[in-house]
């Protein structure tokens, strides 16, 4: 690891200006992923801007019977809130779902957000890759393919998105809430967040530099039976290898985001008026124009009856 220096912030406005005056600075809360990138030289930071005590720890509910997440509530907490379980259960079982509980209880909801890729070749710096190092090559396009991506992808790269908790966040319709360095907020809904890889899959938000997330904001519950189906090469503490966050009504309509298949969560609103006709019609709408490599072209039926098995977990 090479040698940074580190400062911590009380308020948002030091954390932007912080950011501002330094070169090569980068913010860190619970570090669970940023840390490990610093090991391995993929991230080389000259400045470390501690953004964990900022108050934005804090569920509150929101004036139209939502409720608003502090960018900095730990992913245990968010998981156990009562509100959260009752009235956003997707939410609470995706995050029980990902990683393991140490990492849990350090990692944030903004930084759960903003996980880079877990493609092994992004970790492997002997290896050719355009997100790692622009303009490099991509290794994944001839190589272990497996794990990557089937829709979204460009030829620079297919990397997907690994967070659980984000595929909830998306079919609860979440919006991020920012504040860049001159202190203008703005409002993002999640699914605008992810830039797709095109040519400069190393630019993967559409946050300026410097821009913090501050909360969460969720609309108000919409009912329904929520369900977080994962798939995974072993029973915990692994990535998805697709993953289903549903919200079925009991008329057979709802919503359903996927995981695993993109670089973002994966949910198309449009096919969704195809769900009460079977996962069969509602998949080929989700994933029209799909371009799996032959590795992971078993994402394709592998998502149909995953589909397929939360429908039926829906009924009852
Ligand atoms: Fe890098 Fe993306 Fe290719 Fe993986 S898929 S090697 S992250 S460019």
């Amino acid at each position: 690891m090479r040698s940074f220096t580190y400062e911590r912030v009380d308020s948002v406005a030091e954390a932007t200006a912080a950011f501002s005056r330094t070169r090569g600075a980068r913010f860190i809360a619970g570090g669970t992923n940023l840390l490990d990138l610093m090991k391995l030289e993929i991230e080389t930071p000259a400045h470390l801007i501690d953004v964990s005590r900022l108050g934005l720890n804090k569920i509150e509910p929101t004036s139209d019977g939502g409720l608003r997440i502090g960018a900095m509530v730990r992913n245990t907490d968010l998981a156990t809130d009562p509100r959260v379980r009752k009235d956003y259960a997707l939410l609470s079982r995706a995050l029980v779902a990902g990683a393991s509980g140490q990492l849990r209880n350090k990692a944030t909801t903004a930084g759960n957000l903003l996980q880079r890729t877990r493609c092994p070749y992004f970790y492997d710096t002997n290896q050719p890759c355009n997100k790692r190092r622009p303009g490099s090559g991509c290794a994944a396009l001839d190589g272990f393919s497996r794990l990557h991506a089937v829709v979204g992808a460009s030829e620079a790269c297919i990397a997907t998105h690994p967070s659980d908790m984000a595929v909830a966040m998306r079919a609860l319709d979440a919006v991020v809430e920012t504040v860049d360095p001159a202190g203008k907020a703005r409002s993002i809904p999640l699914d605008g967040l992810y830039r797709a890889p095109g040519d400069t899959p190393h630019l993967e938000t559409v946050l300026a530099p410097g821009e913090l997330i501050t909360a969460v904001t969720l609309p108000k519950p919409v009912g329904g039976t929520h369900i977080y189906h994962k798939v995974r090469d072993r029973a915990s503490y692994a990535f998805a290898l697709i993953s289903v966050g549903a919200i079925v009504q009991p008329d057979g309509s709802g919503r359903v985001a996927v995981g695993g298949v993109g670089y973002k969560p994966w949910r198309v609103e449009s096919a969704e008026s195809a769900l009460p006709r079977g996962a069969k019609t509602f998949t080929a709408g989700l994933l029209a124009g799909a371009k799996p490599t032959r590795e992971n072209a078993y994402k394709l039926p592998l998502v149909e009856r995953t589909i397929q098995s939360v429908l039926i977990q829906a009924k009852g």
